[in-house]
């Protein structure tokens, strides 16, 4: 991205960072907010607070046209093929549990396999670990080599005519490792699984275009790309949509409703019952418009600017260990210091004034594969700085001397 001073302009703009004085290295739980996404919200409510669909009112007509202009937005964004093909829900997790109950309930039978990642957040793993348990279906692990990477030969010989779903997470919040999701797919789809991607890490990184994946599911949370929180995305194929019951029932959902049966409405709405979260949604169309006004290649490489600097101080201190930093690491860089519990450090450093994440981040599973109870965890965003790297490395120097 940046020139000094462009960065400072970007910093400027989000009031999240000027408000506490912190080093917020928390990014990949949720990050800080621009201006332009909470005046979008507020002129919203300012200007145009209606619900949506419904009136024949005007205030109905504008509130309507910036929450379907909000869908546009991130069609545009994820280079879905149609708006229709995008479902607002709350996030993430409630993407995988509608695709877990309503692909899931439709799809598997006893003794079909759901293969899903080690890396994946607990948001993936239960929502398929509970629909496996009510259909007789088997959710099977990808496992991990030594340097933390999924096992690919593992994975190919995991595939089998039994396979009918395949999770996968595009970026790895715990660890910061990038799927290779381009060769991972088309494997999962010349055994005729249906593929699923937790893009929840990936999208404020790197550019998603999910007809260039190949996948039949991207779900993302808008909180984690400069958006609100009780926003997210499912993006999903329109036949298998189509094909799919609906989650949740209730207004909105329905074209026809008779006490005898109701006829449900044409998507996305199927899948939108209730009044949904009309400024989050359009909070979120104007975070990912921001990302593609600073331009999401510039973003990806201020940011790889700032791990590489911060993989290379870290290895400088000793009794710290960096998990799996082969390779390269997206957003996300997790460590933990000899003798000492992740929590300890991560208080040590709030103390300094640096928001780290300490624990298990939502993937126990993961962290049993590496025999760990937990990790300490930096990750980045397009406004940190490598004046904060440097801080933070210092003050975790300080920290391990401290304690040693
Ligand atoms: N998947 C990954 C990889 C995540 O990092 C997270 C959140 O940390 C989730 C899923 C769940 O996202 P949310 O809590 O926004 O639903």
């Amino acid at each position: 991205m940046p020139s000094e001073a462009a960065l400072h302009q970007v910093r400027d703009q989000f009031p999240g960072l000027h408000e506490n004085e912190l080093i917020y290295l928390d990014n990949a739980a949720t990050t800080q907010k621009p201006d332009v996404v909470l005046k979008a919200m507020d002129d919203f409510y300012k200007t145009s607070n209606a619900n949506v669909h419904r009136g024949a009112h005007r205030l109905s007509d504008l509130a309507t046209r910036a929450f379907e202009g909000a869908r546009d937005k991130v069609q545009a964004f994820i280079n879905a093929p149609a708006r229709e093909e995008v479902l607002f829900t709350r996030g993430t997790t409630e993407s995988m549990n509608l695709l877990a109950q309503s692909l899931g309930q439709h799809l598997l039978q006893p003794g079909d396999e759901i293969l899903i990642d080690t890396w994946a957040h607990h948001a993936c793993i239960v929502p398929w670990q509970q629909i496996a348990a009510k259909t007789g279906a088997k959710l099977v692990p990808i496992p991990l080599l030594n340097d933390g990477e999924l096992d690919q030969s593992a994975y190919q010989s995991l595939l089998s005519e039994k396979t009918k779903v395949v999770s996968l997470t595009h970026i790895s919040n715990a660890l910061g490792k990038r799927a290779p999701i381009e060769r991972m797919i088309p494997k999962a789809k010349a055994q005729g699984a249906y593929v699923v991607i937790d893009g929840a890490q990936a999208v404020a990184h790197e550019a998603v275009d999910v007809q260039a994946l190949g996948c039949d599911f991207y779900a993302f949370s808008g909180h984690k790309c400069y958006g609100p929180t009780g926003i997210g995305v499912l993006w999903g194929k329109r036949a298998l949509l189509e094909q799919m019951p609906p989650y949740q029932y209730g207004g909105e959902m329905i074209d026809t409703v008779s006490f005898e049966g109701t006829q449900f409405n044409t998507l996305p709405y199927k899948f939108e019952a209730g009044t949904p979260a009309i400024a989050e949604a359009i909070g979120l169309g104007r975070a990912l418009e921001f990302i593609q006004e600073l331009g999401i290649d510039r973003i990806a490489a201020h940011e790889a600017a700032l791990m590489a600097k911060a993989k290379n101080e870290l290895a400088k201190i000793g009794k710290l260990t960096l998990l799996a930093a082969k390779g390269s690491n997206h957003g996300a860089l997790s460590f933990n210091v000899t003798g000492e519990h992740h929590q300890d450090i991560g208080i040590l450093l709030d103390q300094e004034g640096i928001a780290v994440r300490c624990g298990h981040h939502c993937c126990q599973p993961l962290m049993q594969s590496l025999g760990l109870k937990g990790s300490c965890r930096v990750s980045f965003a397009l406004y940190n700085t490598e004046e904060e790297v440097d801080a933070f490395v210092s003050a975790l120097a300080d920290i391990v001397e401290f304690l040693d």
